[in-house]
């Protein structure tokens, strides 16, 4: 399909380019022995056929309801009978409800808190409490029994990327009573959880001493209407609320909103790449994309860079060098657009911070240099601009596509979807989708305000996102 960029869009007309000239200044890197790659080459996706896990399909699928409930307590994503419950909303300790209480049918697995008390004077009340705090807690009905073995099959499955709609050919048994949609909301439990240990895991990372990229880019796009915050494609309420929102959705009718963008941020010395949700835009139909803004990458770049010690090699986006110089970070950019991937850019020591000098330096001493200064030491050249994000983004989109996500990701999880592809990229396996959940449990468990109803909930627990 021809892109059309037309000028009502105030999209910038493409100069004509020049592959021979870019060419020049792509390879100029090479007479004076600048590397764009710091170390050799090593992938940082694990391939599946390179994985060895602990168990085998066959392993997880020969066991037994009973051994796979106690697997999952080990690992902490249920509840250990000898678990303490504290309450979410005073923090102190619960007892068992006693049965001569009459209020609940399951004295025995019902927990109350003798503070707390919900409308009617009774007392509050976690009923299933060895299923609190479980993706299996609010789906439970009683009298049906748990198939805790699909569930680990769905996560062993999970692990190694397979497709839900595959996972629904090979997770069921005769016998065992789960149903498509039972899958489907374990994966997007597991997903939600996966997500969440990626975000913890990249909050407290600061990029320092590095050449850093920056980028930004989107995985779900909405044609019906520029109305970001209209979700669901049901209709709306006949209620006051309900006629607001059909007026709001027909109101932005030409225009077309974007979904789960993201900045990345990536170091060439580590290779750690830190993915942040932005939130969602809308943007004119047919225009060639919601460009992030100085705003939106500088909170990114704030947070996660130590603007003394690195220097930025992004593309040439306005954006992007603004947030960086707004952090006292000059940028070696490239500029893709006319081709333009590795040139090479000169800075005077004397004008970068000591940090900065200090990182250039031990860059120009090592194996595969990135730098090289003049003889004087008092100018270094520098490699500049890279393409690692750009390939960050496109190795979750290719993965996305195969297990059928792109395309048809609920504006909702849009930035759910790509986080937990990032963390089975980076380490397949059942364990890591294990761990995922045991830590989610973990953080919510004890902690005050951490109502049980909005386990994994994603509409009551996303300040995590940090959108
Ligand atoms: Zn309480």
């Amino acid at each position: 399909m021809v892109k059309l960029r037309p000028s009502k869009f105030g999209a910038p007309a493409k100069r004509s380019r020049c592959k021979a000239a870019a060419r020049d200044t792509n390879q100029a890197h090479r007479k004076i022995g600048l590397h764009a790659s710091v170390q050799s080459h090593s992938p940082r996706t694990t391939r599946l056929r390179d994985l060895e896990q602990s168990w085998t399909y066959p392993d997880i699928v020969r066991m037994t309801n009973v051994a796979a409930k106690k697997m999952l307590v080990k690992h902490g994503i249920l509840k250990a009978p000898k678990d303490k419950m504290y309450c979410w909303q005073c923090g102190s300790l619960m007892s068992y409800a006693s049965s001569s209480s009459g209020q609940s049918s399951n004295a025995a697995d019902t927990m109350q808190c003798a503070n707390c008390t919900v409308a009617g004077r009774r007392k509050l009340q976690v009923k299933a409490v060895s299923l609190s705090y479980s993706p299996f807690w609010k789906t439970h009905r009683s009298g049906h029994e748990i198939s805790y073995d699909l569930f680990l099959r769905t996560a062993f499955l999970h692990g190694i990327r397979t497709p839900v709609d595959a996972m629904q050919q090979l997770v069921p048994e005769s016998g065992k009573h789960v149903t498509n949609q039972t899958v489907r909301k374990w994966v997007d439990h597991m997903n939600f959880c996966l997500a969440y240990s990626v975000m913890k895991m990249a909050d407290k990372e600061v990029l320092k001493n590095e050449l850093v990229e920056a980028d930004g880019s989107g995985f779900s796009v909405l044609k019906k209407s520029g109305d970001v915050k209209h979700l669901k494609r049901t209709k709306p309420a006949k209620s006051e609320k309900g006629k607001a929102a059909t007026k709001r959705f027909w109101n932005q009718k030409n225009e077309e909103s974007r979904h789960g963008r993201f900045a990345v941020l990536r170091g060439r010395f580590t290779k750690k790449s830190i993915l942040k949700p932005l939130p969602s835009r809308s943007v004119a139909k047919g225009s060639p994309g919601a460009g992030e803004t100085v705003k939106e990458f500088s909170r990114v770049v704030k947070k996660h860079v130590d603007g003394s010690s690195v220097l930025a090699c992004t593309d040439s986006g306005s954006a992007v060098v603004g947030a960086f110089s707004a952090i006292g970070v000059p940028t070696a950019a490239a500029r893709h657009s006319l081709d333009e991937m590795t040139p090479t850019r000169t800075f005077k020591l004397s004008k970068l911070t000591k940090g900065q000098a200090k990182m250039i330096r031990k860059a120009s001493v090592c194996k595969r240099p990135a730098a090289v200064l003049s003889p004087k030491k008092t100018v270094a050249k520098v490699l500049g601009g890279d393409n690692f994000s750009e390939a960050e983004f496109s190795r979750l989109k290719r993965s996305l596509r195969r297990v059928n996500k792109i395309g048809r990701m609920s504006p909702k999880r849009a930035h759910i979807d790509p986080l937990a592809m990032q963390a089975l990229l980076d380490a397949p396996g059942l364990m890591t989708v294990l761990n995922a959940m045991s830590l989610y449990r973990q953080d919510r468990v004890h902690s005050l305000g951490a109502n049980p109803m909005h386990f994994g909930d994603l509409v009551h627990d996303k300040s995590w996102l940090d959108v």
